[in-house]
C-alpha cells in the first residue's frame, strides 16, 4: 500500500472513530444528567445500579475508541517516518489486505497473534 492510499484509509478510520467517540460521549453525558436526577430519590436505587453499570460499560468502550485513535495517530507518524506497513517486531511487510482491514496495524498477523496470547 502506498503512502497516499494509507493516509486516505487512516483518515477514514479517524473520521469513523471520532464520530463514534462523539456519539458515545453524548450518550454518557445524557446518562450522567439522568443519574444525578435519580440519585435524589432513594426508591430509584436499583435503577441507579443499572445506569452505573451501563455508564461504566460505555466508559470502557470510550477508552478503547480513544486507544484506537491513538493508534491511528501513531500510524500517521509511521507514514512520515517511512516505517508504515512494516511489522514493528520483525520488520516484514504487514500486507495490504490486513492494512486495509486494520489500517493502524503495527504488527504482522503472526506477531499480533503472539502479542494477544501474552
Ligand atoms: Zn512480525
Amino acid at each position: 500500500m502506498n503512502a497516499d492510499a494509507a493516509r486516505q484509509r487512516l483518515e477514514e478510520e479517524r473520521l469513523r472513530l471520532s464520530e463514534s467517540l462523539a456519539s458515545l460521549e453524548t450518550d454518557t453525558e445524557a446518562q450522567k444528567d439522568s443519574l444525578s436526577e435519580l440519585s435524589t430519590y432513594d426508591e430509584h436505587q436499583a435503577d441507579i445500579g443499572t445506569e452505573t453499570f451501563e455508564r461504566e460499560k460505555d466508559l470502557s468502550i470510550i477508552e478503547s475508541v480513544r486507544g484506537e485513535l491513538d493508534a491511528v495517530d501513531a500510524a500517521f507518524a509511521r507514514i512520515e517516518a517511512g516505517t508504515y506497513g512494516s511489522c514493528e517486531m520483525c520488520g516484514k511487510p504487514i500486507g495490504d489486505e490486513r492494512l486495509d482491514a486494520v489500517p493502524a496495524a503495527r504488527f504482522c498477523v503472526e506477531h499480533q497473534a503472539e502479542l494477544e496470547r501474552t
